[in-house]
């Protein structure tokens, strides 16, 4: 009797610190921000470079892969005039050899790239949005005809860009890296050369956003469909490590709890919160049938990464040459874009990016304890390793749930929840003084 009060009391406490997410004005502000007349500029003067296939010439002034790409560097130049020198432009850049496959000629791989500094030198975390500047028709390997590309990746180049251009005026504890990759319709080679970058120089990615197709919205959906709908594709299974990690997953029931489906919650939760209009759909996959992205590279190295992409894709106008077939028109036009759509999206990166940035790392050595047998849930952790908190949130879901339903806030480093582990899943994540909140992170069990 006694031990059931006790419970109740825990219970009724528990649920008077349950608490919604701040909003946070700053964040409200970049979301206005984002202005579907330069998404549009961006994606007509994409289209003006002909074809931006990755094997096109990079010396010609108007023309191809090369001037494109120098366009994507002076848009970053542009803008790295607001950061006070904090932001970084570089082309990354080398020369791949033929590969017998979708590589038929020496070719300058190069990635656009705008690195906007964090302001705390112990918060090493840097947060990544990356589209794909290059663009191609029916035949992967023709490099000359005129391939628009002005969804595919058109889209997610044009959000890169205005992400660039709202994000660089502030300053962020952590990091973002703005990129263009080349080389994805060629295998993902682009975003391979900036994954493989990233793991041989140890960098802390906390976060990829891989935009690609997020701008056209109108195929096949059925009437009165409700909000538009933006997919986001997760790895269930981590792909890294795999062996390593299965035994601990399968035990622990972890199978939906990776680090980039925490990613993909932490995109729906934040995302929906700042941008009206929009039903984020969890994908549980890394990718689609017959397709791959540039997320791929990096979660193949152990990063957490997520692909953003339209709800419904059309066939007829990605990967074709420019056609009219029956009275139907083929090809990747700007005339079949809802900038609208594009628009909303752009800015479900920007809220997610900047609230990411705001926040501190996630909380360290988060813990579950295990030792005994008991219907409540003693969870301890410590201070993440830079930035100052105003607490924690303590994330709790049922381990049907695809979301997390409950938050608890408290400014201690330890917390008894008073339902069992055996019922329930449950995350922690620091919240900074301003009250954003890190990304959760799912306890390790101790014995
Ligand atoms: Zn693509």
């Amino acid at each position: 009797m006694k031990k059931t009060i006790f419970f109740l009391t825990l219970l009724v406490s528990m649920l008077s610190n349950a608490q919604k997410l701040e909003t946070d004005p700053e964040i409200s502000g970049y979301v206005k921000n984002v202005n579907k007349d330069s998404l549009k500029a961006n994606i007509e003067k994409l289209v003006t470079f002909g074809t931006r296939h990755t094997m096109s010439s990079t010396t010609d002034k108007e023309k191809g892969i090369g001037a494109a790409r120098n366009w994507v560097l002076s848009k970053f130049r542009n803008y790295a005039q607001n950061s006070n020198g904090r932001m970084e432009v570089y082309l990354q850049n080398e020369n791949l050899q033929p590969d017998g496959k979708r590589i038929t000629k020496i070719t300058n791989l190069g990635n656009a790239v705008a690195l906007l500094k964090g302001t705390d030198p112990n918060d090493k975390r840097i947060i990544i949005i990356s589209g794909h500047l290059d663009s191609r028709v029916s035949d992967v390997l023709n490099a000359a005809d005129f391939a628009p590309g002005a969804n595919d990746d058109g889209s997610g180049v044009a959000a890169v860009i205005e992400s660039a251009r709202i994000l660089s005026k502030s300053k962020f504890p952590a990091s973002i890296l703005f990129v263009a990759v080349s080389g994805e319709e060629q295998g993902l080679l682009g975003a391979k050369m900036l994954a493989d970058k990233a793991k041989s120089e140890n960098w802390k990615i906390e976060a990829v956003l891989n935009n690609d197709m997020i701008g056209n919205n109108s195929f096949d959906a059925p009437k009165n469909d409700g909000k538009p709908k933006l997919r986001v594709f997760s790895e269930g299974l981590p792909a890294f490590e795999t062996e390593k990690s299965a035994s601990k997953i399968r035990n622990y029931g972890l199978e939906n709890d990776g680090a980039a489906r925490q990613l993909a919650r932490y995109v729906k939760e934040i995302g929906e919160k700042y941008v009206k209009n929009i039903d984020i759909k969890l994908i549980y996959r890394n990718d689609r049938f017959l397709r791959g992205g540039d997320h791929t590279p990096f979660v193949n190295q152990g990063f957490t990464a997520v692909r953003l992409t339209d709800y419904y894709e059309n066939y007829d106008h990605q990967h074709q040459d420019i056609r009219t077939e029956n009275n139907k028109k083929y090809g990747d036009l700007i005339e079949f874009m809802d900038f609208d759509y594009l628009r909303t999206n752009t800015a479900v990166n920007i809220a997610v990016m900047a609230n990411l940035a705001k926040s501190t790392p996630s909380p360290e050595n988060v813990l579950m304890d295990v030792k005994e047998l008991s219907n409540s849930t003693k969870l301890t952790w410590e201070k993440p390793v830079a930035g100052k908190v105003k607490g924690y949130n303590i994330l709790i879901r049922e381990t049907d749930s695809a979301t997390w339903t409950q938050r608890i806030f408290t400014t201690e480093t330890s917390f008894t929840v008073p339902l069992s582990k055996d019922n329930f899943l449950f995350a922690v994540e620091s919240v900074s003084m301003r009250g954003n909140a890190s990304l959760p992170v799912i306890p390790k069990v101790s014995r």
